[in-house]
């Protein structure tokens, strides 16, 4: 029902504050990345200025809770963790793509449905067993402060979708295992990354059982989008019909 709000029928909630954090660390982090892949380095201090602006200047909406940090502090949780990625994380990556807008891909699920995939993978990156996706992740749950990356159960069907979308849009075969490159934002959050397994399998489904892809066909031709008041995501802050939505009580 969330999706369906979102998707469907348009209605949007503001950004939260942690989100805004992570759209400037993102794009601080790609400006770093990609002058790295172009052959022209630049300082953290010059992908510190992407982040601020990016920071300071938000494309949409902000919502700023009692919960939240202050922009100040805003600032100074975004900065660190974008140091701490250029410092210890990126240099130990040998990415190929930043911030690749990928090819719509068009899956025949059965039925004579087609579900569209879209997507912009955050790096592609060479491993010993083949190119590979790396996802960026920040939230106060995505990390623990020594670093330990927070998984979800949603991380390996998105990253299932973006090896398919990279494939068809670099000709590269996605054989190398994903991965999530995760960030605690708070004060003294901790940075880390850690891989994903089975992402295509929970996705496009196995002879055994059918994956997520072809249910979402049965479910989009039926118009049927049942709630789901157990998921993290059922809350005023992230849903945007959560104010007249029967079922999360
Ligand atoms: S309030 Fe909860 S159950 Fe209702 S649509 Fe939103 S996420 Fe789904």
């Amino acid at each position: 029902m969330r999706w369906r709000a979102r998707h469907l029928d348009g209605v949007r909630s503001p950004s939260g504050v942690r989100a805004q954090i992570g759209t400037a660390i993102h794009a601080g982090a790609a400006a770093f990345d990609q002058a790295t892949l172009d052959g022209y380095p630049i300082s953290i201090a010059d992908a510190s200025d992407v982040l601020v602006n990016t920071l300071d200047y938000p494309q949409e909406e902000v919502v700023w809770t009692a919960d939240d940090p202050s922009k100040t502090q805003a600032r100074a949780i975004a900065l660190r963790l974008l140091s701490r990625y250029c410092e210890l994380i990126a240099p130990t990556k040998r990415y190929i793509a930043v911030e690749r807008r990928c090819d719509n891909l068009t899956i025949d699920v059965g039925n004579g449905i087609g579900i569209e995939l879209t997507g912009t993978t955050d790096r592609i990156r060479e491993t010993h067993q083949g190119p590979a996706i790396s996802d960026l992740k920040s939230g106060l749950r995505r990390a623990t402060v020594n670093g330990d990356v927070v998984s979800v159960r949603t991380d390996g069907p998105q990253l299932g979708v973006y090896e398919l979308l990279a494939e068809q849009t670099t000709g590269l075969p996605i054989t190398g295992p994903a991965e999530i490159i995760g960030m605690q934002t708070r004060a003294n959050g901790g940075i880390g990354f850690q891989t994903v397994p089975r992402t295509r399998e929970i996705l496009i489904g196995t002879q055994e059982s059918p994956g997520l892809l072809q249910m979402a066909g049965t479910m989009f031709k039926e118009g049927l989008f049942p709630p789901n008041p157990s998921s993290t995501l059922c809350s005023e802050k992230y849903c945007p019909v959560f104010g007249h939505c029967r079922y999360h009580n």
